[in-house]
Formats: C-alpha cells, sequence, structure tokens
C-alpha cells in the first residue's frame, strides 16, 4: 500500500526527513542514492520566492540505475519529439503565415509569422515531445517493464510539478508549505514514519 507523508518545509527549503538506510523501492541494503528535486516559484505575501527541496534517497545499485535509465527513456525521446515536431511545426508555420502576407504592412520590429511560428512550434512541439514520450515507453516496456510502468510521464511530472525516484514520488502541497512524500513500499513508508516520529503525520 502507498503511502504520503506531508514534511513542512524549513523557509524556503527541505525540512529534516530521514529515510531507512535501504532501498526505498525494493528493500535491498544501500548502495547508492538518487536525488528527489522539486522547485516552484510562490508568491509569499508581495514577494515571489523559489521554493527548493532536494532529498538524497537510498536506493539498491539496481534501483538507482533503473532510476536513471527510466528518466532517460522519457527524457530523450521527449527532447527529440519536441525538437522535431516543433521545428518542423515552427518553420511551417513561420513561412505559411509569411506566405499568406501576415507581415506585410508590419511597421514593428516583431514579425507576426515568426511570433505564430514560435507560439506554433512551442505548442506542438510539446505535443510531439508527449507523444514520442508515449510511444518510446510502449516499445521500451519489455525490456523495463515494472519500472517504467510505475514512472509518471514526464510531461505529467511537469505540469503536477512533481519529482519521481523508484520508489517514492514527491510533490508540493497546494500553498508549498509542505512537500508531500509518497512511498510505494509500505513496509518502507512504515519506517519512513517510525524514523520521522513527531515530525511528520500522514495524509490520505
Ligand atoms: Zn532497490
Amino acid at each position: 500500500m502507498a503511502q504520503t507523508f506531508s514534511i513542512p518545509l524549513q523557509g524556503d527549503t527541505q525540512g529534516p526527513a530521514h529515510f531507512p538506510s535501504r532501498c526505498v523501492c525494493c528493500g535491498a541494503p544501500q548502495q547508492a542514492e538518487s536525488t528527489l528535486s522539486l522547485n516552484r516559484l510562490v508568491l509569499r505575501g508581495q514577494r515571489q520566492v523559489q521554493v527548493a527541496v532536494k532529498y538524497q534517497i537510498p536506493h539498491c545499485e539496481r534501483c538507482a540505475r533503473s532510476t536513471k535509465a527510466v528518466f532517460l527513456a522519457g527524457c530523450i525521446p521527449f527532447v527529440v519529439g519536441l525538437l522535431l515536431v516543433g521545428g518542423v511545426l515552427f518553420v511551417a508555420a513561420f513561412l505559411g503565415a509569411s506566405a499568406l502576407g501576415l507581415d506585410e504592412g508590419v511597421q514593428t520590429t516583431t514579425v507576426p509569422s515568426l511570433v505564430l511560428g514560435a507560439a506554433g512550434g512551442l505548442f506542438g512541439g510539446f505535443i510531439g515531445g508527449l507523444l514520442f514520450e508515449v510511444v518510446a515507453r510502449v516499445l521500451l516496456l519489455p525490456f523495463f517493464g515494472q519500472a517504467l510502468l510505475r514512472a509518471p510521464l514526464l510531461a505529467a511530472q511537469f505540469f503536477s510539478n512533481s519529482d519521481y525516484v523508484a520508489g517514492v514520488t514527491a510533490t508540493f502541497t497546494r500553498d508549498a508549505r509542505h512537500v508531500q512524500l509518497t512511498f510505494a513500499n509500505g513496509a518502507i513508508a512504515n519506517e519512513f514514519a517510525a524514523l520521522n516520529g513527531g515530525l511528520v503525520a500522514p495524509t490520505g
């Protein structure tokens, strides 16, 4: 059973949290660490501040490697899709708008067809990146198995402002006063609760 804990931030950065000294994903002895990090700009009073948390999460060698591989398996196709689809759309929208006469009679230094091209390219590129990531995930599933299925899509992480390493997902609460850690492994979650007694309250 997955369990979620809320850890209060200290100012604009992470509060203390103690992790069991074994892999948070499979429970094997700790051999490596993976970095879980989150950033967000929030309005505190009149001031816009950046809140940033970073936790070193205990992993075994295998789960640390799988965390990196899963990240690359999402990141590389996403970037390729973004550049490819975004680039093609940018050129197409730019040339199309230009040919249709969008730039005629414009006195400013901004070229409307360029702006349209950039907007179209960015939007289309994001969709393209998402599609490439989904396709890559389907193709890679036989090689990665469960590890890939459990990881949220990069685009979803982007929108929900969360970060994932094997076994743990982190996200801010709405007011960005707490960071929420979700442990997929129930036994590890219980150990984490015991290690941080009084500090964290289970939520959900
Ligand atoms: Zn492990």
